[in-house]
């Protein structure tokens, strides 16, 4: 018999879940990140991809090494929860669309990434895999109090591999929330992953990744052995 498909919820700080409708990433959003990528075009406009929905999965994650790579890596990213819907809206506008906010790691097949790049192919399997979205409690945007410089960073192992500050986003959280909303209605429900700093790099089993963004609860994962298929 089939099954009513379960809603995906984020723990928010201070109790309650954040029921979950779209994933959204931003494909670039920091110049050293591109650099080391060796993307072409540093002032290209931000593009958008997304996730499944049931790929995010919360703080304290156990994430097998996913089929399909020899090459699995993270990226901390700042996640945006939009809590309200809304078309074409004005950057100046913006936060009030803005629920609240969450460390994020962007999981990659780097390999299937760069061979999406070099061949003109989607992007889904370098990006959009099982448990590929891990996202740390939500912490709800009261007082107004956004993000717009503040220390970013992630260690492997204790040992520390990315440290980049909002502050260098290309795009600000105002921007990519209206250049998405041009795009896409906006709804509640929606996460918004900003885009990584540099360092990224290679992550295998046994691995225990800490991410962090100042002023919100810290997002630990586990990578495990993979599962058979
Ligand atoms: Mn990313």
């Amino acid at each position: 018999m089939l099954r009513a498909i379960p809603v995906t919820g984020v723990p928010v700080v201070g109790g309650g879940f954040f029921p979950v409708r779209r994933v959204y990433c931003v494909g670039r959003n920091y110049l050293d990140h591109i650099r080391e990528m060796g993307e072409a075009d540093e002032r290209d406009p931000p593009f958008f991809f997304q996730k499944p929905r049931d790929s995010v999965v919360p703080d304290g994650s156990r994430v097998p090494y996913p089929p399909f790579t020899d090459d699995f890596q993270f990226e901390v990213e700042l996640v945006i929860a939009i809590g309200r819907a809304g078309r074409n809206i004005d950057a100046e506008e913006a936060l009030e669309y803005i629920w609240g906010y969450a460390v994020g790691i962007d999981l990659t097949r780097r390999d299937r990434q760069r061979e999406a790049r070099d061949l003109k192919l989607p992007w889904e399997a370098g990006k959009s895999f099982d448990a590929s979205a891990p996202c740390g409690a939500i912490a709800p945007a009261r007082d107004a109090r956004h993000f717009s410089g503040c220390a970013i960073t992630l260690s492997v192992n204790g040992i520390e591999k990315q440290r980049g500050d909002i502050g260098q986003m290309i795009w600000t959280v105002p921007e990519i929330v209206a250049q998405l909303s041009q795009q896409m209605k906006l709804e509640p429900g929606d996460l918004i992953y900003t885009g990584t700093p540099a360092g990224v790099g290679p992550i295998v089993p046994g691995d225990v990744i800490d991410a962090r963004i100042e002023g919100l609860p810290s997002l630990g994962i586990t990578i495990t052995s993979p599962e058979p298929y």
